[in-house]
């Protein structure tokens, strides 16, 4: 049976949640490779709730490194807003600071992965993702336009460097293809201890929406299934409803029938908790988020001939090797291969690449 934890938390109080977490569910971590997830979706203010609150990032940093890894990843691949950013969106959150030293750009390396042809043949992975031992998934307690809700499962997607985030959207085509496209993400490496961030709740149309809700909590499992139906109905939703949930138990991940798990604490449902309105469809009624996605699938870096020194730094970085010189001493993309990841417009010392 699977166990989640809910424990009373602020911010202030982290701590003492975290090591109840590493208490319940004791990872193995001396002389493992360790990456730490944190969700990551966009450049904001931790306050605004988009992101994991850097002091729950800290606490874990500092309880996994009391444990001896042989080495500590703090990395994530932001969202659709922000693919080009990465540095910038952890600076900008608290991020940064908190992961300290073991902070890395994860987009900047990554490797190819058989997909499902019906979405894309093959997708690539962050390689941090791929040579991890343990990973641990700091997701938050948020609702979410398309999902409903996005939390353990969904914090999953950001293994995913840049514009293929986009381009599975784009290829799932409607709601309940992409519940199954966010289940198949997840199962690629599924991770193995998550502790959630609930201390301050999105409620509304998230995962960016203006609606917080102080929760007071801080919820840990290492099934991701049980924690997210237990995070749905603290929220006053169904998980039997859960479209991603269901196909998540199809794929054998998890149970999300409250009859099956053992909550450690108390679980309470949030009294008027908002939903996202159409029943989880809002995102594909927006037009603004709609146009973004579409536009981020198509585009394709190109070097100014004005600015570029010919240095090969993109050439030699692009995780997916989709750039070579030209006998003009200019990279060129293989627009088959790039991810759109927005790496080289980022790494480009000369500010020489923009993404058209
Ligand atoms: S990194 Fe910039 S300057 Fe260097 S080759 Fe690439 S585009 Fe040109
Ligand atoms: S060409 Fe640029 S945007 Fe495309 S995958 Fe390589 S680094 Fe990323």
């Amino acid at each position: 049976m699977s166990r989640v934890l809910i424990h009373p938390a602020t911010y202030e109080t982290a701590r003492e949640a975290v090591d109840r977490a590493f208490d319940l569910f004791p990872p193995d971590l001396r002389d493992k490779r360790v990456l730490i997830k944190p969700n990551v979706l966009r450049a904001s203010k931790a306050e605004e709730g988009i992101v994991t609150h850097p002091a729950v990032l800290r606490a874990v940093v500092d309880k996994v490194e009391g444990m001896r890894p042989a080495s500590l990843v703090v990395g994530d691949n932001p969202g659709l807003f922000n693919y080009g950013a990465n540095e910038e969106s952890f600076r900008q959150t608290g991020l940064m600071e908190a992961a300290g030293r073991y902070y890395v750009n994860i987009g900047n390396d990554a490797r190819e992965l058989p997909f499902d042809p019906d979405y894309m043949p093959r997708v690539s992975v962050s390689s941090a993702v791929l040579d991890a031992d343990v990973i641990i998934s700091l997701p938050r307690f948020k609702t979410h336009g398309l999902t409903v809700v996005t939390g353990a499962i969904k914090n999953s997607y950001g293994i995913l460097p840049g514009a293929q985030k986009a381009r599975l959207h784009r290829a799932a085509g409607s709601a309940g293809r992409f519940h199954d496209v966010v289940v198949k993400v997840f199962k690629l490496r599924v991770p193995d201890l998550f502790i959630m961030d609930a201390v301050v709740g999105m409620e509304g149309n998230g995962p960016a929406s203006p609606d917080l809700r102080d929760v007071g909590r801080i919820l840990a499992s290492d099934n991701a299934v049980a924690l997210d139906a237990v995070m749905a109905t603290m929220m006053g939703c169904d998980p039997g409803k859960l479209r991603f949930l269901r196909r998540a138990r199809e794929e054998g991940l998890g149970e999300y029938d409250l009859e099956k798990i053992e909550v450690i604490g108390e679980l309470a449902v949030i009294p008027g908790y908002k939903l996202p309105p159409l029943g989880g469809e809002a995102i594909l009624g927006n037009e603004e988020v709609q146009a973004t996605i579409h536009g981020k699938t198509v585009l394709a870096p190109k070097a100014d001939p004005e600015l570029c020194t010919g240095c090969c730094t993109c050439v030699d970085q692009c995780p997916v090797s989709a750039l070579s010189m030209t006998e003009e001493d200019i990279p060129r993309v293989d627009e088959e291969e790039c991810i759109g990841c927005f790496c080289c417009q980022e790494i480009c010392p000369e500010k020489a690449i923009t993404l058209q």
